[in-house]
């Protein structure tokens, strides 16, 4: 029998005498990526007036014509979508903002509708996955890749609220902690409100996606703005104040600089590749036990009502298996039910008409009686006038021959 050599897990290190050609092999991958094109899609999520659309439209540099929203309205999320271009390179860029998170009076759902929202791109993706002919290769990807979550520069601590919606979050996508409006707190109360914050998270086991250098910095504090000023001939974003400006791009004035090079340069496809390998994977596996698949290898477990051990499957065809037969054993189940109530309903509805065919022929024999006794009535009233009638016609008779004898005996005379 032939046996496979098999080499170190880095085999033989070998150079090409001359030149092959599968040197090309990165550029052909770039190329390959670069036609498909690259996706990146934002959720972002906090209070309304944080200062949402003025981030987004200076993350991207652009105006993603976000319609203003009222205190008044039940939480939802809204999308924008965008390619921007750059170096010929295009990203397809997904906005979706949380509308109305924290204006209600009971809170306690207010971040549901983007959670929702994201398990629903993992649905569709983990759907598309499932398909016996999938394309998704040409699939449109709409799995959030990174949560930006906006909290006030309150200075104190977290709001009870954030700190719910962050705990439910961080379990399903990147979330990045952003302090907004960092222009209206002092550097010190700034330095003083990272810290608690930090300190808050880690109490609270927080997951959040921050890279590892200089943790110090984080949370990133930012400042956004729609305004532009041309500044040394340049034209930049600012925030014009009777005292001064506020220029969002400079280092010395918010993170904001910080935040878009992780965002965009530097973790772009960490962020991308996180949420396919660690959250969708997540998802994924949380759904298929739903479906019935094993966890994680062949196991028996005792879910049965009666305790018998039953083996887990992990095939797609023995899950499938499974399902129909439970599934036949389900139907027999309401089968047998509903010829058992059938039955019921039938001797049911037969001890009625015995009932009321008793209770008929009790009355049909009553009416016999009745009409019996007046027959009888009738009979003896009938005798009483033919007796009455033979008096009468001899009483008559009688006096015919009186009436007779008496005009005979004048006649004689
Ligand atoms: P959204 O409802 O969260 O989208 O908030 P907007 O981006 O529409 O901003 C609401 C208000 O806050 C507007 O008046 C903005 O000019 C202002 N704003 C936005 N970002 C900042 C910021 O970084 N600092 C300050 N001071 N105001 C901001």
């Amino acid at each position: 029998m032939a046996t496979m050599r098999t080499l170190a897990p880095s085999g033989r290190r070998l150079t090409a005498t001359s030149r092959v050609g599968f040197d090309t092999l990165p550029d052909q991958y770039v190329n390959r990526e670069q036609q498909r094109g690259f996706r990146f899609n934002i959720a972002c999520i906090g209070e309304t007036a944080i200062g949402k659309s003025a981030l987004l439209d200076s993350l991207f540099d652009t105006d993603f014509e976000q319609k203003p929203h009222n205190h008044d309205e039940e939480p939802h999320v809204e999308h924008s979508c965008k390619v921007v271009s750059e170096g010929g390179v295009d990203l397809q860029l997904t906005i979706t903002c949380s509308v109305g998170y924290g204006d209600q009076i009971d809170r306690t759902d207010t971040y549901k509708p983007l959670l929702d929202y994201v398990d629903a791109q993992f649905e569709e993706y983990l759907q598309e996955e499932l398909k016996m002919n999938r394309q998704l290769h040409s699939y449109t990807d709409t799995r959030v890749h990174a949560c930006l979550f906006l909290v006030s520069p309150t200075g104190t601590c977290l709001k009870s609220m954030d700190l719910v919606a962050l705990k439910k979050l961080c379990d399903k996508v990147n979330v990045i902690v952003v302090i907004a409006k960092a222009d209206t707190i002092t550097k010190s109360e700034l330095e003083r409100f990272k810290q608690t914050l930090r300190e808050e998270f880690a109490a609270n086991g927080l997951q959040l996606f921050q890279p590892e250098v200089d943790t110090n910095q984080y949370p990133l504090a930012v400042v956004g703005s729609q305004e532009k000023v041309v500044i040394g001939g340049e034209s930049v974003r600012v925030r014009q104040y009777p005292w001064g400006i506020v220029e969002v791009e400079n280092d010395d004035h918010s993170d904001f600089l910080r935040l878009r090079n992780l965002l965009l340069r530097t973790h772009l496809e960490v962020l991308r590749l996180s949420t396919h390998t660690t959250f969708y994977e997540r998802y994924r596996q949380r759904r298929l036990v739903d479906l019935g698949f094993a966890p994680s290898g062949r196991h028996t477990s005792t879910s049965g009502a009666d305790g018998d051990a039953e083996d887990v499957p992990e095939s797609l065809t023995e899950v499938y298996e499974q399902k129909r037969r439970q599934y036949k054993e389900l139907m027999a189940r309401k089968e047998q039910q509903l010829k058992e109530q059938f039955m019921q309903k039938v001797n049911e509805k037969e001890g009625e008409i015995r009932k009321i065919e008793k209770e008929l022929r009790g009355k049909r024999d009553e009416l016999v009686n009745i009409h019996r006794s007046e027959e009888a009535k009738i009979k003896a009233a009938l005798q009483a006038l033919a007796r009455d009638r033979a008096a009468w016609q001899a009483e008559c008779e009688a006096r015919r021959k009186e009436e007779m004898s008496k005009d005979s005996k004048k006649k004689d005379k």
